[in-house]
């Protein structure tokens, strides 16, 4: 990184909201993707980014990106680093842009239910926030901790409450944005528009390629007034398949809806589940006369299903242990390594998918363990998030079977029609199998669309759009 741009950057910003300590460009040098982690375990050599900065407003990030624009540096926007995907890999030449010292909490709007954030405002943080007046945003991701708001609009991301909450795109009201070439956006302006095209959905999910998200306007609604939980055995995932469908087609939509096959009722619930059958857990919120007929429908519709009643107790043991944070050095510690794939697929293509997937694991050399379960659920179908463990004599191999796994995944996936990327968005690791929900001129409407507003490729190259 050439001398004279980091002092033009201290000259902007100032000395403290620019850094080159090592420790610093270290620990911005990528996201938690575990093959970065696993790289820096076996330490590979691995490139950190030339410079970091932190800026305070979105003023200062238009004069930030202005300046990377004459200088053609390469821009990597950095969260909270908690992506899975490889969104976030610093080359020696970019400059991060850590979103950290922008963190406030704007406004909360209580008649009109509206929450405003600093783009880098830690989610569990924002929801705090809104929580002491009785309110929520409702999203809930397992790393509602350590995510930023600002990410979760970049990756897509969804929350354990989606069924009926939404996912993040049903939740953003409005988005404030720097555009690559320094220009600010305000996109969203009342409850609903038919103002031409929805410009923030070119924002949502762009993983740091079309802009730098610098501010999020939330919908927020009332804290619920009861919660009640139940759960039942599914002697197959067919059967808790058709107790959802049945749910959801119902009207009926408890905000949290798992189902999970016997190998991970077996792992997460030792102390409830029974024999080799799965369990399906259903959180139900809302006033109370609703959660209370809820509650009674769904019972009958299991029933009808076939499926028996399991302790309530499960539900509450996952609500809480749901946001653990698992740490992948203490995996290659043993050997292993491991990963979630998150997909999607309607109600009829889902089982081909799943079946064709565990069997494709299964049959890898080093798996000991393939499995899946079912987290966000829709009129139209409902995700699979699988789970494989691989063991290895040498860590040198690891790499090449975890590449393996995603392949198999992916194209199972797709070989039954199903989406390959639910939540956790594409990064630089599932970038090029994007063809399968694309195809071949979505692809290229994306590079077009990536070229207009970033003709010089500033903005985290390499990460998202698939490669030529
Ligand atoms: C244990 C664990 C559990 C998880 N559970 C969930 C879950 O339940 N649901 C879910 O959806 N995801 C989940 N994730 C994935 C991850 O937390 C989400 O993708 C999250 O939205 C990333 O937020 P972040 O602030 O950490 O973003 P980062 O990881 O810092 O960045 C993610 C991507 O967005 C870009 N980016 C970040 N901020 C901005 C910005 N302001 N403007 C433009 N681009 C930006 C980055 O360049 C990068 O490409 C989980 C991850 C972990 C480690």
């Amino acid at each position: 990184m050439r001398e004279e741009f980091v002092q033009q950057l201290s000259d902007l910003l100032g000395d403290d909201q620019v850094q080159t300590s090592e420790e610093v460009l270290r620990s911005r040098r990528h996201d938690y993707w575990v093959l970065n982690h696993l790289r820096s375990w076996r330490q590979e050599p691995m490139e950190m980014p030339g410079v970091v900065v932190q800026p305070q407003s979105a003023e200062q990030v238009q004069s930030v990106v202005r300046l990377a624009g004459q200088e053609k540096v390469p821009i990597v926007p950095f969260g909270l680093g908690s992506g899975v995907c490889g969104g976030v890999q610093a080359s020696a030449d970019s400059m991060v842009l850590d979103l950290g010292a922008m963190n406030k909490v704007r406004d909360i709007d209580e008649t009109n239910l509206l929450g405003t954030f600093d783009a880098g405002c830690n989610g569990l943080e924002a929801e705090e926030a809104v929580a002491d007046s009785g309110l929520t945003i409702g999203h809930w991701p397992q790393s509602i901790a350590i995510s930023t708001v600002g990410g979760w609009v970049s990756t897509r991301a969804a929350g354990q409450f989606s069924t009926a909450y939404g996912c993040i795109e049903d939740i953003v009201y409005s988005l404030e944005v720097v555009l690559p070439n320094g220009d600010l956006v305000q996109l969203g302006k009342a409850p609903r528009a038919a103002a031409g095209p929805d410009l923030r959905q070119v924002l949502m999910g762009a993983e740091g390629t079309m802009g730098i998200v610098t501010g999020v306007r939330l919908a927020l609604r009332r804290k619920a007034e009861t919660r009640a939980v139940s759960v039942f055995h599914t002697s197959t995932l067919s059967a808790g398949f058709d107790a959802q469908r049945e749910i959801v087609h119902c009207d009926w939509l408890p905000p949290v809806m798992r189902q999970y096959d016997p190998t991970e009722a077996r792992r997460n619930f030792r102390d409830f589940a029974q024999d080799d059958h799965g369990l399906l857990l259903m959180v139900h919120e809302g006033p109370s006369a609703r959660v209370d007929a809820e509650l009674a429908a769904v019972g009958d519709i299991a029933q009808r299903a076939g499926l028996e009643p399991a302790p309530d107790a499960a539900a509450h043991h996952w609500m809480e242990s749901r946001n653990h944070v698992p740490t992948w050095e203490d995996l290659f510690d043993k050997n292993l390594i491991a990963d979630t794939i998150e997909i999607s697929a309607t109600w009829t293509q889902i089982e081909s998918i799943y079946d064709d997937a565990i069997a494709g694991l299964r049959d890898l050399e080093g798996i000991i363990s393939a499995s899946a379960h079912s987290s966000h659920v829709y009129r139209t179908g409902l995700n699979l998030y699988f789970t494989f463990v691989s063991a290895h004599e040498d860590s040198g191999t690891m790499e090449a079977s975890y590449l393996e796994c995603w392949r198999r995944v992916m194209e199972a996936t797709a070989r039954h029609g199903g989406g390959v990327a639910h939540h956790h968005g594409a990064g630089r690791l599932r970038k090029d199998y994007l063809v399968h929900d694309l195809g071949a001129n979505g692809v290229s409407l994306l590079r077009t669309l990536k070229t207009a507003l970033d003709p010089d490729g500033i903005m985290n190259p390499g990460n998202l759009i698939p490669d030529a």
